[in-house]
């Protein structure tokens, strides 16, 4: 559980202010059930205590105190109904105590005495035995023809009290869990709620600089949800077009200085063959030569680049044989090869039908078959081999050359990257040449792989997807 998000913290203070508005609720609840118990115990002592007012003033003066002790438990029963029921006459004879009750809650003789003057309204006070046996107690004074009277009522505060500790206990057990389901469901809720953002992240992963019309998923939650996915999309619509004009002035500037290069090429030439010039000027403008050589080089691959990226690879797409191709570029470059001694061998190479821009995929050829002939030294070569899988067929170009330490191979594709810059340079290399590769191989869904090691060789393999006419050649081979 990842404790930094949102989800998390969420549950987390959910479940706090549930806690406290539980906790709240519970003390609530605890105090005002006590209250209402009491009220209720004090409201049903001062009933009974009415009835026994009524029978000391209707007692002549002279009656025996059993006979008022008679008369109060035919009217109240206090014993059968856990009652406490005390009269004193004052002042201070005590004309009737109530026995045990019925439920043993307290022992009537060790109810403390009544303290203090006695009062001329109904009270009611809280008082305890030796025993610690806690009583409610309501007391009155009744003025009779017979004397002035004390009525006091009692009844045990253990029910009320054990009905509270089962509350509480109740509450104990159930906050916890109450609070635990409730985090636990705040928890799903807000990672089930926060699963559009998931998606729109994953979208937004998912983007590659290729494909700028692509937009995110815009969820219909009609709140800031909505409303950032909507901007954000605008916002990427702003940046195709901010990338669009870049990349297409890119691919304008190039064209434009392929021209003046030429001429700048061709004057060039033809003035290294003017006998009129020294030797020494001529080899500074043969040295010049080669320079625009070069740039006309990088020049053509940012120009083949730029298109690249503005999506003018897929312009025809045809089906043809992948491995009449290779044998083919790699016959127009055998000269190039055998002049710096290396031999290319091509008689691995089987008939592999793949769909394609077929000039493009040419050039793919052409600048790795390039760099193996340019990175091998004199006497290695250069073996073209074709492959079949259930997923895809490959192409695979060998050499015996200078390899590449593990370090670079991540970096190749990036332009104007070389591992060996001196030399490459020398080679007339700008670093574009991979790039290209990478970018015409990605307009046709071919994954590139290189294994290669320093001192040993490289091997590029390029592994495109069946096109269909190879596929229902494989199944009518493989059929019945
Ligand atoms: P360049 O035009 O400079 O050759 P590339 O993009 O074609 O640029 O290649 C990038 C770098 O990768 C080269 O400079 C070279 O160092 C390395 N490289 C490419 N192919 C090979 C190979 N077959 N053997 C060894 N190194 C290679």
């Amino acid at each position: 559980m990842n404790h930094r998000s949102l989800a998390f913290r969420l549950g987390v203070w959910y479940a706090l202010l549930l806690s406290a508005s539980f906790t709240l609720v519970g003390v609530g609840l605890f105090y005002g059930l006590e209250h209402y118990l009491r009220a209720a115990l004090g409201d049903s002592l001062r009933r009974r205590s009415t009835q026994i007012e009524e029978i000391a003033r209707s007692v002549p003066t002279g009656t025996a105190v059993a006979a008022i002790g008679d008369a109060i438990e035919i009217r109240v029963a206090p014993e059968f109904n856990n009652r406490l029921v005390r009269v004193t006459r004052a002042p201070g004879e005590l004309v009737y105590r109530s026995g045990v009750p019925a439920d043993r809650s307290f022992d009537p003789a060790a109810v403390p005495p009544f303290s203090g003057p006695w009062p001329t309204n109904s009270v009611t006070h809280r008082t305890e035995t030796a025993q610690h046996q806690a009583l409610m107690m309501s007391a009155t004074t009744v003025e009779a023809p017979s004397g002035r009277y004390l009525i006091e009522l009692g009844a045990s505060l253990a029910p009320g009290d054990s009905l509270q500790t089962h509350l509480l206990l109740l509450l104990a057990m159930l906050l916890p869990v109450l609070v635990a389901l409730a985090a636990a469901g705040g928890y799903l809720l807000v990672g089930r709620a926060l699963r559009p953002v998931d998606r729109i992240a994953q979208s937004a992963e998912q983007m590659l600089l290729q494909d700028l019309d692509a937009r995110l998923p815009v969820v219909p939650t009609g709140d800031a949800l909505e409303r950032l996915s909507i901007s954000v999309n605008h916002m990427l619509g702003r940046l195709r077009d901010s990338i669009q004009t870049s990349r297409r002035f890119l691919a304008d500037a190039s064209h434009e200085l392929r021209t003046p290069l030429t001429v700048i090429k061709g004057e060039l030439q033809e003035l290294v063959h003017n006998d009129a010039i020294g030797r020494e000027l001529r080899d500074r403008i043969g040295s010049v030569l080669e320079e625009v050589g070069r740039l006309e080089h990088l020049v053509s691959g940012l120009l083949v680049l730029s298109r690249l990226d503005v999506g003018e690879a897929q312009r025809v797409w045809v089906e043809f044989d992948l491995a009449e191709l290779a044998a083919g570029t790699a016959d127009q470059m055998r000269l190039m090869a055998e002049d710096r001694g290396i031999q290319i061998h091509t008689s691995n190479l089987a008939r592999t039908v793949v769909r394609g821009d077929r000039a493009r995929l040419k050039q793919v050829i052409v600048n790795l078959l390039d760099n193996a002939i340019r990175f091998t030294p004199r006497g290695g070569s250069v073996t073209f081999s074709t492959s079949a899988g259930e997923k895809h067929q490959a192409l695979e170009i060998r050499d015996t050359g200078i390899g590449m330490p593990p370090t670079a191979l991540s970096h190749i594709f990036d332009r104007f990257y070389r591992v060996d810059e001196a030399r490459s340079r020398e080679d007339g290399g700008a670093g574009l040449g991979l790039s290209i590769v990478r970018s015409i191989c990605a307009v046709h869904g071919v994954d590139i792989e290189v294994d290669s090691s320093p001192g040993q060789g490289s091997c590029f393999r390029l592994k495109f997807p069946h096109s269909r006419s190879s596929l229902s050649a494989s199944s009518a081979g493989t059929g019945p």
